[in-house]
C-alpha cells in the first residue's frame, strides 16, 4: 500500500490558506517554478507533504488546479509548484508576480512508496513536466541515499528545450542518481541520445529486477511501455508505480470528477501500482 497523509491534521479540507509568491523560475518555455510561502506563520510550521502529492491552487474569481508539489519534503519551509501553462488558472497564475498571494489547500493524494523503494535499486522513468512530482521522490531517495542500491533516472522530452530542471542534473549525478536523458528529436546542438525514453529502460541492465522499483510519469502511452519494459526485464508488477492525471474539482473524494474504474485519482492517487490501473489505462474514456 502506498501511503496516504493529510498533513494538516484536524485540518478543513476545503479551507484554502492564503500563499505568497516568494519568487518564480522560469523553467521551459510556458513552464515556470513557483516558490510559496504560508501568509500564517502556524500553517507554515505545521505544513508537510510526501512526495508525490499535490495541492490545489485557488486563484479567487478563477478557479483552482491540481498542482504536485515539487520540491524537497525535507526542507522545511520550502513548497515549490512547477507549473505548465493550460488553461484558465494556470494562464492567470502566468501573470502574477512574486509577492502576490492567492489560496492552497492541501497536500491531497497519495505518495510515491519510498519505503518500499529503499534496500533495492530504484528506476526512474519520466517524461517532459512529468519530472515535477518526480522530484520530491528524486530528494528523499538521495536524503536516504545510504539505504538505496542504484539509483536511475530516465528522463525524455519531445526536444531538448522541453527538458525541465537541467541545471539539477550533475548534482544529482553527484550524489548517486545515474541520470540519463532522451530527446524524440534532436537539434543540431544536441550530442544526447534520441529516441523515446522507454527504449532507454529497455537498454539499461537491471542487476536485480526482482528487487527493483520503477517510479513512472507522463504521458499514459509512455508509462504504458514503459511498464511492459520493466516487466519484460523482471520487475514484479507489484513494483511498478504511475502517477496519473484526471480533471478533479474538490480533491477529497466526493465530486467524483476524477473517478477512474473503482478509483478516485484525488484521494486514492494520483500515485498508484500499475497493476491496479493497467486495465483500465488503455480503454478510451477513462
Ligand atoms: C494530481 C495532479 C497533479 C498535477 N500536477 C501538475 C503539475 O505539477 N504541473 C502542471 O502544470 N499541471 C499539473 N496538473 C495538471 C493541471 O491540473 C491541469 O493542467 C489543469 O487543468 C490546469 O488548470 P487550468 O485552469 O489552468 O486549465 P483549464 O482551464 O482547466 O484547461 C485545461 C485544459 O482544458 C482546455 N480547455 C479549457 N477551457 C476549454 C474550453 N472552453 N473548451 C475546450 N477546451 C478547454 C485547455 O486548453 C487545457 O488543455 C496536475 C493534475 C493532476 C490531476
Amino acid at each position: 500500500m502506498n501511503p496516504v497523509s493529510p498533513c494538516l491534521p484536524n485540518a478543513d479540507p476545503w479551507l484554502a490558506h492564503t500563499v505568497r509568491i516568494a519568487s518564480i523560475t522560469d523553467e521551459i518555455q510556458d513552464v515556470a517554478t513557483y516558490r510559496l510561502e504560508f501568509v500564517d506563520a502556524a500553517i507554515a510550521d505545521e505544513f508537510s507533504f510526501l512526495p508525490g502529492q499535490f495541492n490545489m491552487l485557488y486563484l479567487p474569481g478563477v478557479g483552482e488546479a491540481a498542482i504536485s508539489i515539487s520540491s524537497d519534503p525535507q526542507q522545511r519551509g520550502v513548497l515549490d509548484h512547477t507549473v505548465r501553462v493550460a488553461g484558465n488558472v494556470t494562464g492567470e497564475l502566468a501573470r502574477l508576480n512574486a509577492g502576490a498571494t492567492f489560496g492552497l489547500r492541501g497536500p491531497f493524494g497519495s505518495a510515491w512508496p519510498i519505503d518500499e523503494c529503499v534496500g533495492g535499486d530504484v528506476v526512474i522513468v519520466t517524461g517532459g513536466i512529468g519530472l515535477a512530482p518526480l522530484r520530491p521522490a528524486i530528494h528523499e531517495l538521495l536524503n536516504r541515499r545510504d539505504e538505496c542500491g542504484q539509483l536511475t533516472l530516465l528522463y525524455g522530452a519531445r526536444e531538448p528545450s522541453g527538458l525541465l530542471y537541467t541545471n539539477e542534473f550533475d548534482d544529482w549525478r553527484q550524489r548517486g542518481f545515474d541520470v540519463a536523458v532522451t530527446v524524440d528529436r534532436g537539434t543540431d546542438a544536441w550530442k544526447g541520445n534520441v529516441g523515446v525514453v522507454p527504449q532507454l529502460l529497455d537498454r539499461m541492465p537491471l542487476e536485480n529486477p526482482e528487487q527493483t522499483t520503477v517510479l513512472c510519469c507522463g504521458p499514459e502511452v509512455m508509462m504504458w511501455f514503459a511498464a511492459r519494459s520493466a516487466l519484460g526485464r523482471g520487475v514484479p508488477a507489484e513494483r511498478i508505480w504511475v502517477s496519473l492525471e484526471r480533471n478533479m474539482n474538490c480533491a477529497i473524494g466526493l465530486c467524483g470528477h476524477c473517478q477512474f474504474g473503482p478509483s478516485f485519482i484525488c484521494k486514492d492517487g494520483p500515485v498508484l501500482r500499475y497493476d491496479q490501473v493497467a486495465p483500465l489505462l488503455r480503454v478510451e474514456g477513462f
